[in-house]
Order: C-alpha cells, then structure tokens, then sequence
C-alpha cells in the first residue's frame, strides 16, 4: 500500500472527484487500483474564496513497485507506515501488580497497555468514578458548591473529561502511538471520524462514556480500579546499591499498598502531592507556563474571519484559531486551547479560588468561541529559586480573581473595549459570557501580574488585524487561566523513571511530559512500556 498526502480538492468538490484525483496525481488507471482509504482530511482556509480539501489516502494497487519508483523523489508518495502497535511483551509469572496513580487520559492509557501485557494494574485516583464526578462538578457550575476532591480537575478521565476533546498534538510520534490511543478510543465509543479528521475532537458527553467503557475493558483484563484514595505519601527505602527506591503508597484512608512500579500521572492540579512528593526528596524542578484569561467572541465572528462566505459549511464545522504574538516587553501571548462553539468553565479545584478553562460537546454549536488567552512565564526570570514557586503564584492570582469576583466563584469579566481603556467594567455588552455559575464585571487588571496585563494589552490590536473583530470592544475576557500546563517537571531519565527513585514514572501533564489529551495518553503508553520492560528484564 503506499500512502499519497497533500492531495488537494476543492471544497465542493463531488464524491466522485476524490479517486478521479487519485489517478491522475499518480498516474494510473482505474484498473491499477485495487482500494483506497482516507486516512486524514484537513482544510487550507488561507484563501477564503477558494477553500481546499487537503486528504492524504492510503491506495492498494495491483503493482505498487514501478509507481514508487516512478515517484521516488516525491515527499508525498510514499509506502505506508505500519502503524500498527505491538506490545513490549508479556507479563512474566508472579510479577509484581503494579499501581498507577491518577486516572486521567495518562493514566487511563498507562493501565490499559499494562493490562493489554498481563500485569493487573491497580489504578488509584483521589477522585470518584466518572458519573459521581459529573454530579460534583456541575455542582459548582449551578449550585456554587465545590467538592476539592471531585471536579474538573480530579476523578475518573482526568482533566480532559469536561473538554472540548480535542485530540491532536504537535509531539513528535515517529511511532505511530497516536494511532494506538485514537483506534482505542473508537472501540470505546468515540466517533470513527476521530481517525481521519485532521483536527479531531470529542467533547464532553461522549468523553464520559468512553472513560466507562474503557474502566470496563481494563478491569476485564484483570486490572482495577479504586476510586477516592488519594496517596499522600511515598515510602521509598534505600537498596543495596544506595539507590532510593519506591517500596509503597500511603493513601489518606491510612491504607498502605506495597508498589515497587509506580507511575505518576497525577496531572497539573495535583499540589498538594507536589509538596508531599518534593518533601520526600523526589528530584522536582520548575518549567515555564502560562497565565491569562478566556476570550469570548460569537463563533459566527470566527466562522466568518475564517471562512467567509462558506462559513457554516458542514464539511468546515466551527473555526478555529491559533494566534501568537512576541512582545516588546519580551513576553509571548499567545491562543490556548480553543474550544469552537463551547463554553467557559469554572476549573478551580482549591476553594477561595477561581480559574477558568474551555469545553464543547461533539456538536460545538454554543454560540461562543472560547480561548485561553495567555502569556508565557519563565521561572527563571519570574520566581528563581524554589522548584514550587509556580504553583504559589497561580494560587495568588486565582485567590485574587476569587475575590474580585465576589467571593462567591463568580469569575471577573471585562469588556474588552473596557480593559484597553484601563477602566473597570461596570456592564458587559453584546457578547454574553458563558461562564457559570456567572460573572462580575471588573478590572481583569486586578487578578493579573502587571507584566501579563501590558502584554495582553500589545497583543490584543495586533490579534484584530489577523482576525477581524477579534479586538471588537464587546468581546468579553473572564479571568484568571492558570493552570494551562503543569509549573513543574518530575524529570526522568532515559527509563522513564524519577532521576533519583527509581520505580517512580513520573508521566503525563502533571509531570510536565505533556500538554493534551493525546500526548497525555501517548506518554501513558511509552511509560507503560518502560515498566513492562523493567519487570520482564527482572524476571
Ligand atoms: P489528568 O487528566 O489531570 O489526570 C490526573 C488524575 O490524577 C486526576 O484524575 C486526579 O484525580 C488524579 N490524582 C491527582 N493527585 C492524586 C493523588 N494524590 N492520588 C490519587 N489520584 C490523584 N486537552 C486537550 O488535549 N484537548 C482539550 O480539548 C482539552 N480541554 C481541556 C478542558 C478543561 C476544562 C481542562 C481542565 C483541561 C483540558 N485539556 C485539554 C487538558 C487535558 O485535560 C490534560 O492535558 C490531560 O487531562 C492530562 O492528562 P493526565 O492524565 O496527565 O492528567
């Protein structure tokens, strides 16, 4: 089979002209080819009135050697990859169980390759299963009421549960691990487009489900899962060699679980088991993320800007964008995690804190765009010195917003013709926030360090001349966005484990090895693997 990409087509193009093309890019007659098979299809909107269809195709031929040949200097005809995923081994006889704390997408994967190889994996998460979870968090978003140990941020699926789903990624995957997660996700209930759309999402209902029926496959393959335990401690003993090494897990019940293989997916809200693991003397450094707000703009303004006269086309679904800006002041403000036709969501998981995030369900047919609009922090230059400090300084600003909002989880919001003339917000005007439980118009100015506010401030005429409106005065900014990624890093060596403990595997975004859903469930695999292969290598 050989693989053919960047093959263009108009957006109206009839279903019929995909193959016609196909022939003619390669060359062949409709007697040459046996199949073919979409593999991806994106859009190239950069000439609104002329929208393409960009496909890459897998296509079996009847003799594929003379056509490659023929093609060999082209970059887009090429054998296809074999991306399918083979397991590291097996479990050997009377290997030790081991455990993986956090259920998000990290650790979801990491118990599922485990489980896929033998090893029983027992999952903890500090958190309850997913339905209970669902109650909790809508239970701040409609009644004010938070539980810290079941929200947005923890309990069965993760972070990513209440989401727009995005699954993409910019990591590097000459592996193909990627295929692995989405064809997974398929069997457990996600949408088959997932495999072929060039910017795949979910959302939120269906997130729920397929968590489920993943719990289903993995505790069938003899894994297990034991929600509301949160470790809060590490017992980690000194072996022969001098080498620390994990021996077990303290959980808050008083429990004790032996656990010589430990992988640590416990994802960037986690800090209070930062400060435990940091106490225990596990190597945790600082790493640079990024604080802002969420920017609302009616997603017909985006569709259009995009768009333009095919803005609705269901082939195109709601726009997206991703914007950045270099500032003067040396700061990056940049978009994050765009959520097309979706809603803001109060992310806290601390009381007497506020901070926002953004999620769809499949449809995206909200009437806003959300995105994180942010600006990049450098620990080296904004708090050198303590590994930690990061997650002090989102804790500030997130109280500071509390409070600005009322005190009561209401979030600050600003017009933004408001917050360009330095002057509160008293009102908000044409574009109605979605964010719940609801918002107080304020000074945004208040809840942000000043260098993150003059940054916004320069970027925000030079966003209006990339997208038209983008800078419209109603447009409405709800704060803070903090916890865009994780402030730290467990670091790991080349075997995945904790530079200095071994059988801890700090992985996913909680560990600063991933930004998403996707590379969140690809680093559950890799580490996943990296246990396999200490324990068949012991064995
Ligand atoms: P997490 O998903 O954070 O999971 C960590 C788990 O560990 C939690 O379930 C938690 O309860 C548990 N835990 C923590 N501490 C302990 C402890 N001490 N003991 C036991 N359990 C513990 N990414 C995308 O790619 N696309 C999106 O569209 C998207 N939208 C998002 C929307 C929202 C509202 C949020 C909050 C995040 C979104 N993200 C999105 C980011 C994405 O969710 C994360 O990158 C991803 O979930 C990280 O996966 P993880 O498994 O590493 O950690």
């Amino acid at each position: 089979m050989l693989r053919l990409t960047n093959l263009t087509l108009p957006l109206h193009h009839a279903d019929e002209a995909l193959l016609s093309a196909i022939f003619k890019r390669l060359r062949v007659t409709p007697r040459d080819v046996v199949r073919y098979q979409v593999v991806r299809r994106g859009n190239d909107a950069r000439d609104k009135a002329n929208i393409q269809l960009v496909y890459t195709v897998d296509v079996t031929l009847r003799n594929e050697a003379p056509v490659l040949a023929r093609f060999r200097k082209d970059r887009d005809v090429q054998k296809t990859p074999d991306t399918h995923y083979r397991h590291v081994g097996t479990a050997p006889a009377g290997a030790p169980r081991p455990v993986v704390i956090g259920a998000g997408p990290c650790g979801l994967f990491a118990g599922l390759i485990l489980a896929q190889m033998g090893f029983r994996p027992i999952i903890l998460d500090r958190g309850k299963v997913v339905r209970e979870r669902t109650k909790d968090t809508w239970g701040l978003w409609r009644r004010r009421v938070l539980n810290p140990e079941s929200n947005v941020q923890f309990g069965e699926g993760g972070a990513g549960t209440f989401s727009d789903g995005k699954l993409y990624s910019r990591i590097k995957d000459p592996r193909h691990l990627d295929r692995k997660v989405l064809t997974e996700f398929v069997k457990a209930g996600a949408p088959p487009e997932i495999l072929t759309e060039a910017h795949p999402h979910i959302g939120t209902f269906r997130l729920v489900t397929m968590v489920e029926s993943m719990r289903a496959t993995i505790e069938a393959l003899g894994g297990e899962y034991r929600f509301e335990k949160r470790v809060v401690g590490v017992d980690i003993g000194t072996d022969g060699a001098g080498v620390r090494r994990m021996q077990g897990l303290h959980l808050h019940t008083g429990e004790y679980l032996e656990a010589s293989h430990v992988v640590l997916a416990i994802g960037h809200s986690a800090r209070d088991t930062f400060r435990m693991l940091h106490d225990a003397g596990v190597f945790v450094e600082a790493k640079p993320f990024s604080i802002g707000v969420r920017i609302e703009h009616p997603q017909s303004w985006i569709d259009r800007a995009r768009f333009g006269a095919n803005a609705g086309h269901p082939v195109l679904g709601a726009a997206e964008y991703h914007i950045s800006h270099h500032c003067s002041n040396g700061r990056t403000v940049y978009s994050f995690c765009m959520c097309p036709g979706g809603t803001v969501v109060a992310a806290t998981s601390e009381e007497g804190g506020v901070a926002t995030n953004g999620m769809s369900q499949y449809s995206r047919n909200e009437r806003n765009a959300n995105s994180g609009f942010v600006v990049a922090i450098d620990p080296e230059r904004d708090f050198p010195g303590d590994p930690l400090a990061g997650l002090d300084l989102q804790r500030h600003w997130e109280r500071r917003a509390f409070v600005a909002g009322g005190s009561n989880y209401h979030a600050p919001a600003q017009r933004l013709g408001d917050f360009m003339a330095r002057r509160p917000s008293t009102t908000l005007g044409s574009v109605v926030p979605s964010y719940k439980p609801g918002v107080t118009p304020t000074a945004l100015d208040e809840c942000l360090p000043d260098f993150v506010v003059e940054a916004m401030r320069e970027a925000i005429p030079v966003f209006g001349r990339q997208i038209p409106d983008y800078d419209h005065p109603d447009v409405v900014m709800t704060g803070v966005e903090t916890r865009t990624s994780s402030p730290v890093r467990f670091t790991r060596g080349d075997d995945f484990q904790s530079l200095n403990t071994a059988g801890l595997y700090p992985a996913g975004e909680g560990a600063g090895y991933a930004g998403g859903i996707l590379s969140a469930a690809v680093d559950g695999i890799k580490v996943a693997e990296a246990v396999a292969r200490s324990m068949i290598g012991a064995a």
